[in-house]
């Protein structure tokens, strides 16, 4: 017997072995293998079997087999499939996607022999004489009712499970093997429990989900419901009716900053029939929990990205929460995929309905919608009459002018709504978009900036830890450097603000208020996180500090003001969806206010008043906004209007980089009317990670290709079938409906 198996390389072969006699029976397609690939020896997934080879000449034998069964059912078999053709990437590099790493089939929990006395034996004094060990053990236990660990007798007798089994075997006492289960449900948050009772939207909402989840078909829904409208009740009654008729459930939320608060509302409900899943949970727990949804034993499984890939059977809803995020794209390693893109293909697979959720839709979603592709759910309104807040809108220029004060962090109206709140025991949560203390360290003499040796970015310095950081790669430098090193010159200064500035100059101006950072930095682990932000729920904190991930699903009763130091952040990034992304944050964090009785503020300040993005963002004018960017888009061929796909060329020597995609790009062939070719250029971040990157675009226009098909065809045929991957030195990787361009 032969098989075909693939490896996670950047290459479309998959090689062929030949099966030892001894692996024959156990060879399934699915399941992984370790063999020799050149000299070493690497783990792959078997995607063919054969009678006879499809080739003459030497042929190794597979080493050994990694899994006792196939590690993906057959739908995960065929998501993975289309992944690697819809993504372009060989087929060993998706299973390494899906399949989690380190992931064993074997895994069996580590057990622990337990111990408990029958009953008080009448035989005691017979023991005491003749077996004065097994005496001991035995008084130990009978004072205990309970069982309790054989290793913990060792104090009493050398060898505790020897002479335990001497007493088992004259019954009296017995033995009992437990398996020590890690948590599967990973939860570090209390279930929170509320009641429920649905507003007339929220009933009309729900009566259509229900329908579609009766019905057993594949259908996508996008729920466009205003921030506080009630998303996650709809999403926890649509579960329950799921689980009515024996399926089951993911949830997906892009952050799992988020998981504790919305799972804590999922797990009041469900109980220990909820499952989280998240790229943090340790090894073990990840097996563990991996096989329990495997046997079924949860009905909701809630995660980051990578728990679309969860192997949950009768699978019949997946909810995507915040559906625009970013954070539902994976950049690297390959495939480049998006897990609402690869949630979509799953649900047809299912036949499970799809919901798309969220305040300020992508712009894809909300044109598929127009499109009439989804069915469109909405819920204009905040749940319980509670008011959309008031959104000020400062300029920090006339600020500036006014007060004379440059760089000013926060501005006077800022300072005072702060003021206000604090006074009346009410919560402010302040937003700036960039962690660390300040984003540069430049010389004021020659204006040199301190860069990272391996990235083209500025170094971040933090106020804590080393010094100077690369938010990129990772690169530290542990202490300020005292002089410039291209002049010389000591005048070094620091520039830009970071989230820690906001919370030391916050703190400066109230010393009084208790003050929590929340960001990267500060939750490397999920304990610190939701430790935080339940202390904030219960009012601990007045002032919470943070990045976006604060902007996001989170629900608090008493935070009534929202700031945004710096509405501008990421406005000029040189980017097609820039302009959407910065809409979404301010829309969003404005949706944390003032979530019940009491009406909430918000405050943006901003540089640029007069942009049209801030503006209407200010008004949080969804409508309006969306139809500008929809119209600029059209003009411009840009998705939604187009089939987007990146090339993305990178490699250590810049001039072959260079070269190497501009030949890459001049051999191609079977070009076609309405597709259009931009580039290779030099990417905004042009050396990261010591790679010098370049990109090209492809664009094919939707209304000569409508489903992307043809865009697809020619990149497979100019990549995948000729094989045409650039020589050693440059990477090539494709990025199908890329959501950045920097
Ligand atoms: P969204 O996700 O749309 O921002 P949430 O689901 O967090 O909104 O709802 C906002 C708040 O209103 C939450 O505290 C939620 O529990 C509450 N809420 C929403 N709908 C109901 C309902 N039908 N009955 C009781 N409370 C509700
Ligand atoms: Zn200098
Ligand atoms: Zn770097």
């Amino acid at each position: 017997m032969f098989v075909d198996v693939a490896f996670p390389i950047s290459s479309y072969r998959v090689f062929t072995y030949r099966v030892p006699r001894a692996l024959e029976q156990n060879i399934l397609i699915g399941v992984r293998v370790r063999a020799p690939l050149g000299r070493r020896q690497a783990q792959g997934i078997v995607v063919a079997k054969h009678k006879k080879p499809h080739f003459t000449g030497r042929i190794k034998p597979l080493t050994s087999l990694v899994d006792e069964f196939p590690v993906l059912d057959e739908y995960l078999w065929k998501l993975l499939l289309w992944m690697s053709d819809y993504y372009l990437t060989p087929l060993g590099q998706v299973a390494r996607a899906i399949i989690p790493t380190r992931l064993s089939t074997r895994y069996r929990p580590p057990t622990r022999l337990m111990v408990r006395s029958n009953e008080m034996a009448d035989r005691m004094p017979e023991l005491v004489a003749k077996a004065p060990a097994q005496a001991r053990v035995l008084r130990y236990l009978a004072q205990r009712k309970e069982a309790i660990p054989v290793a913990k007798l060792k104090d009493l007798v050398a060898s505790p499970p020897v002479v335990c089994k001497k007493l088992a075997a004259k019954g009296l006492v017995t033995l009992e093997v437990v398996e020590q289960l890690p948590d599967a449900t990973g939860f570090t948050f209390q279930p929170v429990t509320k009641e429920v009772h649905f507003s007339e939207d929220q009933r009309a909402v729900l009566k259509q989900l229900e329908q579609g989840i009766e019905l057993g078909n594949f259908q996508s829904y996008l729920l466009h419901g205003v921030t506080g409208s009630g998303k996650t009740e709809i999403y926890i009654e649509a579960a329950r009716k799921c689980l009515k008729i024996g399926r089951r459930v993911i949830l997906l939320l892009p952050e799992i900053a988020l998981t504790p608060q919305i799972a804590g509302r999922f797990r009041a409900v469900f109980k220990d029939r909820v499952a989280l899943w998240h790229s943090r949970l340790p090894h073990n727990v990840r097996a563990w929990t991996w096989k329990r949804i495997c046997a079924g034993d949860f009905d909701v499984v809630i995660g980051a990205r990578s728990a679309i890939f969860c192997p949950v059977n009768k699978l019949g809803l997946i909810v995507l929460d915040e559906e625009q995020e970013q954070t539902y794209k994976q950049e690297s390693p390959e495939p480049r995929y998006h897990a609402r893109e690869v949630a979509l293909m799953r649900g047809k697979l299912h036949r499970a309905v799809v919901v798309l959720s969220s305040a300020t839709p992508s712009l894809e979603s909300y044109y598929n919608h127009i499109q009439s592709k989804y069915v469109y759910l909405r819920l204009p309104e905040r749940f319980g009459g509670a008011k959309y807040p008031h959104v000020h809108l400062v300029n920090m220029v006339q600020e500036q002018e006014e007060t004379g004060k440059v760089d000013q962090l926060i501005s006077g109206l800022l300072q005072d709504k702060i003021a206000q709140r604090l006074e009346c025991n009410e919560q402010v949560i302040l937003l700036h978009n960039r962690r660390g203390f300040a984003p540069v360290y430049y010389c004021t003499q020659c204006g040199e900036m301190v860069m990272c040796p391996h990235c083209r970015v500025t170094l971040t310095y933090h106020r804590v830890g080393p010094a100077l950081r690369c938010h990129f790669c990772g690169y530290v430098r542990p202490e300020l450097p005292l002089d410039c090193g291209h002049c010389g010159s000591p005048h070094l200064r620091l520039r830009g603000t970071g989230t820690q500035k906001v919370e030391d100059h916050i703190q400066a101006t109230f010393p009084q208020a208790r003050l929590a950072r929340l960001d990267l930095d500060t939750t490397r682990s999920t304990r610190v996180l939701t430790r935080r932000l339940e202390r904030f729920g219960r009012g601990e904190i007045d002032i919470l500090v943070g990045t976006q991930m604060l902007a996001k699903g989170l629900d608090f009763d008493n935070a009534t003001l929202v700031g945004i130091v710096n509405g501008d952040t990421g406005l000029f990034l040189p980017d097609f969806r820039a302009g959407e992304r910065v809409f979404q944050l301010i829309y969003q964090a404005a949706g944390r206010s003032g979530r019940r009785r009491k009406r909430g503020e918000v405050v943006i300040q901003t540089y640029n008043p007069d942009d049209p993005v801030i503006k209407h963002a200010a008004h949080l004018d969804l409508k309006t906004f969306y139809n500008i960017l929809l119209s600029e888009r059209r003009e411009l061929n840009y998705p939604p209007f187009s089939w987007m796909v990146k090339l993305e060329f990178s490699g250590k020597k810049r001039a072959l980089v260079a070269e190497v995609a501009e030949a890459v790009g001049g051999g191609l062939k079977g070009r076609y009317r309405g597709l259009e070719i931009v580039g290779p250029a030099f990417c905004y971040r042009e050396k990261l990670r010591d790679r010098y990157r370049l990109q090209m675009l492809f664009k094919s226009s939707k209304e000569k290709d409508p489903n992307g098909t043809r865009l697809h065809r020619f990149l497979h045929q100019n990549f995948v079938a000729s094989r045409n991957i650039p020589r050693s030195g440059v990477r090539l990787n494709i990025d199908v409906n890329p959501v950045s361009l920097l």
